[in-house]
């Protein structure tokens, strides 16, 4: 064959190949979404090699006639674009009417199908049909693809980069179960299960058998509703954070969408509870009308629009956040060691290596606790601990906005290294970080001070005058009612200069012209200046400052006003920066780290 005649060919294939099967997750995803859509209740994606070298696909729906098999795999398929209806409607996946003939052009196909009155079993090579014939009789589809990408280069890219294949193809059933808990769904790679989904529609099992026993014994389920939206699922303990999003899982009526002003609501609701760069694990399903959202604006349509989002954020929000406000959430500094394979293990989740090191006989030590760690979750009473105290009580100072005491009375015994507080109660023993703790109770009170309608201010006995460059006058200027709503009396006094009078009485007294010229930083710095993200990050930026820092040593009185109040806060477990303030060594693990109980 010359140079120039495979070249012709290569192109064709890819052309005609186009975007659908640019991975192989994207040919998984349309053999999973025909089964799904053929109404099936078991679907087995097997796979060799990442699927690079053979995706086998195995489901019990209706299955199809000689006829529409054979119809199946010519460019645009009549048989769903008759139902153009159905591209919107929530119960079909959508048209794909060109995908299995692309499929058919990059690869060996077959395909056996039975709708149980006849069998057909067809074979395509390279999009070029081999043979028909009749097969076995039973009902459902099962479609083999065969070296995908053989007849082009892409191929030797794809093998290089077999574990972000599986990763990607991992990702997207992970998600088809958690939107479809009542289906079926196995997944293996090499003969290796990766996936197996009972099919029992509960979705925390579904949850449980992705992320397994650790995950899924600090979730949460949230519920509620308002007058649009209903909203139902499973949100994880800060300390389960991840460094990506994609276990972020939200399903508006059924389907699997990724929006990023939904996305960006839930984030936010753990805002200080969990670092900026990080994410928690969450699956949601939104149940609305669909006249009130567009599923149109993306062509892919994981994207959707909501009208009224509003409400919905609304709703979310106060959702998580009340639920994170009823937990206790001191790290055991001991289980944190004891644990450490199963955290690495959390963090990397979607990396092939948790693959590598699946162990089945573990899922079925897992699958037996599961049934405990429901029952547990469904009665509700995990978060809520029983004082059992020895001690004589005290009188306390109660939270007012907690019923539940999520932080016994903590009494300091020492500092350590001018930074860290020893306390103990008959809980355990506690390690306190002074300038964390320190900075959750200022940043608390500062943004409460910044939210109030009149600001407390207070006169300046030399008033402080600062000359700016145009640029950064010319922003300041625009921003004056800001400034003055937060309580500064300021006006402008010359070239480019402002003079400041009065400051609001939250604001340290010591090194004023320093803390204020740190506030108009910010508003000069800030892009799209948002006022609740501006006042969010004053009142950390202010709290850091004012706080204790590491190697000041106070005084026991100290130690206890400070543990006092970090009781009192409303998130008292971590710093505005999502840092921990406090971990412990329960009683339990001092007594088996000195092996007093074995
Ligand atoms: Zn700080
Ligand atoms: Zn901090």
């Amino acid at each position: 064959m010359s140079k120039i005649h495979i070249m012709d060919e290569i192109l064709a294939n890819k052309i005609a190949a186009g975007e659908v099967v640019e991975k192989c997750m994207n040919v998984v995803k349309e053999l999973v979404e025909n089964a799904i859509d053929a109404q099936s209740t078991e679907i087995k994606i097997e796979l060799q090699d990442s699927g690079v070298k053979e995706i086998k696909v195995t489901d019990n729906g209706v299955g199809m006639d000689q006829e529409d098999a054979i119809l199946a795999f010519s460019r645009h398929a009549t048989s769903k674009l008759l139902e153009e209806d159905d591209l919107y409607s929530i119960n079909s996946l959508g048209f794909r009417g060109e995908a299995l003939p692309s499929i058919a052009s990059v690869s060996n196909v077959t395909l056996q199908t039975s709708n149980g009155i006849t069998g057909t079993e067809l074979n395509i090579n390279g999009g070029k049909l081999i043979h028909v014939r009749s097969s076995e009789l039973r009902k459902g589809t099962s479609i083999l693809v065969k070296d995908l990408f053989y007849n082009t280069p892409v191929r030797l890219k794809y093998l290089k980069s077999l574990y972000t294949e599986l990763a990607y193809i991992t990702e997207y059933i992970n998600k088809m179960a958690l939107s479809y808990p009542n289906i079926k769904f196995i997944v293996t790679n090499n003969n290796k299960v990766l996936l197996n989904t009972d099919g029992s529609n509960r979705l925390l099992k579904v949850i449980n058998d992705i992320y397994g026993l650790t995950v899924t014994k600090k979730m949460i389920e949230i519920k509620g509703e308002n007058d649009d939206y209903q909203v139902q699922g499973y949100i994880s303990y800060p300390e389960l954070m991840k460094s990506n999003k994609n276990s972020i899982t939200t399903l508006v009526n059924g389907r699997v969408i990724k929006n990023n002003d939904l996305i960006r609501s839930i984030v936010d609701s753990y805002h200080t509870y969990i670092p900026q760069d990080k994410y928690p694990i969450i699956v949601l399903k939104i149940e609305v009308d669909p006249i009130l959202i567009d599923v149109n604006i993306h062509p892919t349509k994981m994207d959707i629009k909501f009208s009224k989002f509003d409400t919905l954020k609304e709703l979310i929000t106060s959702l998580i956040t009340n639920q994170l406000e009823k937990l206790t959430l001191i790290p055991d500094a001991a289980l944190e060691t004891k644990t450490e394979g199963n955290n690495t293990k959390i963090s990397t989740n979607y990396s092939p290596k948790i693959y590598e090191e699946f162990d089945i006989n573990k899922k079925k030590e897992e699958f037996e606790n599961f049934e405990k760690i429901v029952l547990s979750l469904e009665s509700d009473n995990y978060e809520i601990k029983e004082p059992t105290s020895n001690y004589p009580k005290e009188p306390e100072i109660k939270p007012d906005h907690a019923e539940v005491e999520r932080i016994k009375k903590m009494y300091p015994v020492g500092l350590v290294h001018g930074t860290y507080i020893i306390a103990e109660n008959e809980e355990g023993m506690f390690l306190i970080d002074q300038h964390a703790a320190n900075e959750r109770i200022n940043y608390e009170y500062y943004l409460e001070e910044l939210s109030n309608p009149l600001p407390n201010k207070t006169d300046l006995l030399v008033p402080i005058t600062l000359e700016f460059p145009s640029n950064e006058y010319i922003i300041l200027k625009e921003n004056f009612d800001i400034l003055t709503d937060l309580g500064f009396d300021l006006d402008e006094f010359g070239f480019q200069t402002i003079v400041i009078r009065a400051i609001p009485i939250w604001l340290m007294k010591s090194n004023t012209e320093q803390a204020v010229r740190k506030i108009l930083d910010i508003i000069i710095t800030k892009e799209n200046f948002k006022l609740d993200k501006f006042l969010d990050h004053i009142a950390a930026t202010v709290a850091c400052k004012a706080s204790i820092k590491a190697n000041d040593h106070i005084t026991q009185n100290d130690m206890e006003v400070l543990l006092e109040r970090l009781r009192a806060c409303k998130n008292p477990f971590t710093c505005p920066h999502g840092r921990p303030t406090i971990i412990t060594y329960s009683k339990y693990d001092l007594e088996k780290l000195f092996k007093r109980s074995m």
